[in-house]
């Protein structure tokens, strides 16, 4: 596919974000919040649709962190949240475009 983003590397800071760059060169940062906001699964965006916050909920643990973060395939990110929500998977190309200041 044309737009396949190639991702050169993913680095994970449990306590304060993801950094990622790109196969051109470009590195973006994200930070937890931002990204837990924007949690791409079905339920958090069924929140989102709702106008509900996503995070925290009252029995979120804080801060908040990353307990882990896996590649899924070429094309995304797996991340594990403190509070125990694993459920996203963060496409790399909508990242790209994230960084690129369009919004997921
Ligand atoms: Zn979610």
């Amino acid at each position: 596919m044309e737009d396949h983003i190639e991702v050169a590397g993913v680095e994970v800071d449990r306590e304060r974000g993801v950094t990622i760059t790109f196969g051109d060169g470009l590195v973006a940062e994200f930070d937890l919040m931002s990204l837990r906001l924007a949690c791409p699964c079905a339920t958090c965006r069924s929140l989102r649709d709702k106008e509900e916050e996503v995070w925290p909920q009252p029995s979120s643990p804080q801060p908040l962190r990353i307990t882990g973060a896996d590649l899924y395939g070429a094309w995304g990110l797996n991340v594990t949240w403190n509070d125990g929500h694993a459920t996203g998977i963060y496409p790399f190309d909508a990242l790209r475009n994230w960084a690129e200041g369009k919004r997921p």
